[in-house]
């Protein structure tokens, strides 16, 4: 174990000593570019309608009725949670990194009962899910490791300061931060709905970035809440669970909906994008598999660069 800590160690300082030019990689393999707190706030969030929860981690934007994004700001990954609110029933899609309490955010916003329902476990996107009962999730292996939670020596480097933006919330801190264990009250399948009352939401098994990738379509309303599969910035299929040929067959599934859809609800960066990002992702894709573009190579990843997007591919 102490071997491993100074390799950790070791990996943490060459992260910070990289730190100064275009992305930099971390211990945990994801790349970093080091203006981006400079650049917030992303433009787009001024046409958003802002809701006053009275919470220093998080910001809320009501995108539709009934659809709320909850946006994390602070922290290098801007991971986006979603509370879809029925007549009966709320579902809470994804619950962030776990820096600040995620159902205090959304027991502010509803009074009603909260299922959780995971995009994918990255531990970005499962943070909060230990302050719920209710969760739903996939069988796969790689769900079932997330479910175990991720220690403090995997979790620190997310609060690692240069991929903090302004502050923690009191008492939380890197050397003690961690993902907790969860349980999972009912596994979905492809294709399931959830009825949340006068709201209908189905799930499309999305698998590629993850093998537990997930998206939901709220068809009568026409939003499709796609996860990791899309959002505008570069898009990670550089780790290992990553499985590039899923998530061709998954962007074309996704791009086939397209035409019957009026928003798609992304969980980085910005939380509305226009369906026609499913075609050009789609596109994108086929042009990295022929060949057809050339990426950029640095700090062992290959960006293909598109434009609103990019997909970042491990060397193989
Ligand atoms: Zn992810």
């Amino acid at each position: 174990m102490e071997q491993f800590q100074k390799q950790y160690a070791l990996a943490f300082l060459l992260t910070v000593l990289t730190c100064a030019c275009g992305f930099a990689q971390t211990s945990t393999g994801e790349p970093l570019r080091p203006q981006w707190c400079r650049e917030l706030p992303r433009p787009e969030y001024a046409k958003l309608e802002r809701v006053n929860i009275n919470a220093d981690w998080f910001e809320v934007y009501r995108i539709r009725p009934g659809v709320f994004a909850i946006y994390e700001p602070h922290q290098f990954e801007e991971v986006i949670s979603y509370l879809i609110l029925g007549s009966k029933r709320a579902l809470l899609f994804d619950t962030g990194l776990g820096i600040g309490r995620i159902s205090d955010v959304s027991a502010r916003l509803t009074r009603l009962p909260i299922t959780v329902l995971n995009s994918h476990t990255h531990f970005d996107h499962t943070g909060g899910n230990a302050e719920f009962f209710d969760i739903l999730d996939e069988d796969t292996p790689f769900t079932r490791t997330n479910e175990q939670g991720q220690s403090n020596i995997y979790s620190r480097d997310a609060l690692a300061p240069e991929r903090i933006c302004g502050h923690l919330p009191p008492g939380v801190q890197a050397n003690s931060y961690s993902i907790r264990p969860f349980r999972v009250s009912h596994r979905v399948q492809d294709g399931e709905r959830i009825r949340l009352g006068n709201r209908e939401l189905e799930i499309i098994f999305t698998p590629g970035h993850t093998p537990d990738s997930l998206s939901l379509l709220d068809r009568k309303h026409g939003l499709l809440f796609t996860g990791d599969t899309f959002y505008p910035g570069p898009i990670y299929l550089f780790t290992p669970e990553t499985d590039f040929d899923a998530y061709t067959k998954s962007v074309a599934r996704l791009a086939k909906l397209a035409p019957k859809l009026k928003l798609l609800l992304p969980a980085h960066n910005v939380p509305v994008a226009t369906p026609e990002f499913l075609d050009r992702l789609e596109k994108a894709v086929a042009q990295v598999r022929s060949g057809a573009v050339r990426p950029m190579v640095t700090e062992g990843r290959r960006e293909y660069s598109f434009q609103g997007f990019s997909l970042l591919l491990a060397i193989n």
